[in-house]
């Protein structure tokens, strides 16, 4: 494991964010690539850019849209509270999760996908709260990564509808693991983020490569039993 890793929040400038415009564009824009990937199907996922740090502003997806499709209109602007500001429709549920990762993290974006790979790892690696990523060379792509050695814990946290109690597990489980660059949602997606957009797009593709990588391996390998 490399000694030099800073923390997330060692890494993640509170730089001022793009303006409204900019990054409802930019989240358009990764709606339509992540729904090409197939990291986003079925009105999955939601995606967040800090827009503002004093007061917190953050344009986010609007809930219960395909991502595939999206229009700037389609993207709303909330405070800390989720409390709508500009835009029609409705914040999604997820909405205090990507707050809680903007406050404690500084995160500029948080991006939520809901692949495949990651559905099927977060639930095999569920009982050990998280999933070892190690060895590869693509970990280099995750900020303030510079070697396969380095070893990255993604905690795995369960899936529920009670996003309050979600976004307490979620808080507590970032101040055990600052240095994380993700959190898997048991049969349910990834969370990641970055300093800003370009950063948290890029995280989201290399985590998507370790798991596709991390999966095919541990099930070829390791197959689960056969159901009864
Ligand atoms: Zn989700």
């Amino acid at each position: 494991m490399s000694q030099a890793v800073p923390s997330a929040e060692q890494l993640i400038v509170n730089s001022p964010g793009p303006d409204f415009d900019q990054a409802a564009e930019s989240l358009c824009e990764i709606g339509r690539e992540f729904y090409r990937r197939g990291w986003v199907f079925g009105t999955s996922g939601n995606f967040s850019a800090t827009i503002s740090w004093s007061p917190l502003r953050l344009a986010i997806t609007s809930s219960g849209l395909d991502k595939g499709s999206l229009s700037p209109s389609k993207i709303l602007e909330i405070d800390s509270d989720s409390q709508l500001l500009r835009g029609k429709g409705r914040p999604s549920a997820e909405t205090d999760l990507h707050l809680v990762i903007v406050e404690q993290l500084g995160a500029g974006s948080v991006l939520h996908t809901h692949s495949i790979w990651s559905t099927l790892l977060s639930d095999r690696w569920a009982a050990d709260t998280g999933l070892v990523l190690e060895g590869y060379e693509m970990l280099k792509g995750l900020s303030g990564v510079s070697t396969h050695e380095h070893r990255e814990w993604v905690p795995i946290l369960e899936n529920s509808q009670d996003y309050v109690a979600l976004r307490a597990d979620l808080s507590a489980v970032l101040k055990r693991h600052p240095k994380c660059h993700g959190v898997l949602l048991r049969k349910h997606g990834l969370y990641t983020w970055g300093r800003d957009i370009a950063e948290a797009r890029r995280h989201v593709e290399i985590f998507e490569f370790l798991f596709e990588a991390e999966a095919r391996s541990q099930f070829v390998t390791n197959p689960a039993p056969p159901l009864k």
